[in-house]
């Protein structure tokens, strides 16, 4: 059930409401909008105690979400969510561009592609610390190591950062260098990880599993919300399909379709939803024109001597002639493009 306070409500009014629906049996989720607070009362309980509530002080509206996610449902509440990084806001009009290498390799290659990328216009600096390869015998990421060269990163170029997160052993280590936390494809439905998460404050970066349903994305979004973190965004990146041409099948109908489902970000990532680099920019602009709040995109210095994913990094001059292509389709989808 959902309870929509008033726009004018107050504190003690939303306080006092959320104890009532305690007591009914549910737990009281309290989601503040830019305009106005809804509470989710999520759970079990008392129904007909909770559509009672609509007589009291504050309370705009009361009603039942269909869907089987109820936190991340759009119908839970209307307004995007905003979720902000430093000075970064990710949703709600703005577009954003999450960019860098596929691993962490070395100081070398992660600052050269950090500054790179910074001139492109860049908001966030990606690189995998720990990375989910399908042999054990491919590189596997330089781990802490790999963090730390991250965390070097940000105060070099003022950009905050992004990295996979892949153990429920390494929350706390992941959590100490980075400012959002990406959960990849192999891991969406690993539910006691994300239950973990939305223990945390992190921002939640939730790529679409590889064969996983929009409903089923939307479920592992409400596993983190549920536990009371409501920094979620969610990423497109591709899908298992019979088409062999490519390595995935970039879904651009989820877009459209995950805007009217859900209030949370959605980023597409046309690298990983692609394969090859010279399908990056094209489908970056489809995206852009399907209503994307932003891209991610892997950039290396030099792709053809990376350790994985080379053959979908763009080089940095391709990256940076891929932001001035984009600029006019950013533009025409009615989006701010950010300028640090
Ligand atoms: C990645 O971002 O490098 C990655 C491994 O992505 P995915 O989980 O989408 O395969
Ligand atoms: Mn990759």
């Amino acid at each position: 059930m959902i309870i929509v306070m008033k726009r004018r409500a107050s504190k003690k009014e939303i306080n006092s409401i959320s104890s009532k629906i305690e007591s009914t049996g549910f737990t009281a989720h309290i989601i503040h909008g830019e305009e106005r607070t809804v509470i989710g009362a999520i759970g079990t309980g008392d129904k007909e105690r909770i559509k009672m509530l609509v007589n009291h002080d504050g309370v705009d509206r009361v009603y039942p979400i269909s869907k089987p996610y109820k936190l991340a449902a759009r119908s839970s509440k209307e307004e995007d969510t905003l979720i902000h990084v430093d000075d970064i806001q990710i949703g709600g009009g703005t577009f954003v561009v999450f960019a860098g290498p596929c691993a962490v390799e070395s100081r070398e290659q992660l600052f050269t592609a950090a500054d790179g990328v910074k001139e492109g216009g860049a908001h966030f600096v990606r690189g995998g610390a720990f990375k989910p390869r399908t042999s054990p015998y491919s590189f596997q990421g330089m781990g802490e190591d790999g963090l730390k060269l991250l965390q070097e990163v940000k105060q070099r170029t003022g950009l905050p950062v992004i990295t996979e997160l892949m153990s429920i052993d390494t929350v706390d280590m992941v959590s100490k260098y980075t400012d959002i936390i990406q959960i990849g494809a192999r891991n969406m439905q690993n539910f006691s990880l994300l239950k973990q998460l939305g223990r945390t404050k992190c921002p939640i970066f939730l790529k679409r599993g590889l064969c996983a349903t929009l409903e089923e994305l939307l479920m592992s979004a409400e596993y983190i919300m549920s536990e009371g973190n409501y920094n979620v965004m969610l990423c497109e990146r591709g899908i298992r399909t019979y088409e062999k041409s490519y390595r995935n099948t970039l879904d651009l109908n989820a877009i459209p379709t995950l805007k009217k489902l859900t209030h949370l970000p959605i980023i597409v990532d046309p690298a990983h939803g692609t394969g090859r680099v010279d399908l990056v920019p094209p489908m970056a602009k489809a995206a852009i024109a399907a209503g994307a709040d932003g891209i991610m995109v892997e950039v290396h210095p030099k792709p053809e001597e990376a350790f994985s994913d080379g053959q979908q990094s763009l080089t940095i001059p391709q990256f940076k002639q891929m932001m001035e292509e984009l600029k006019p389709f950013i533009a025409a989808a009615g989006k701010k493009l950010i300028v640090l």
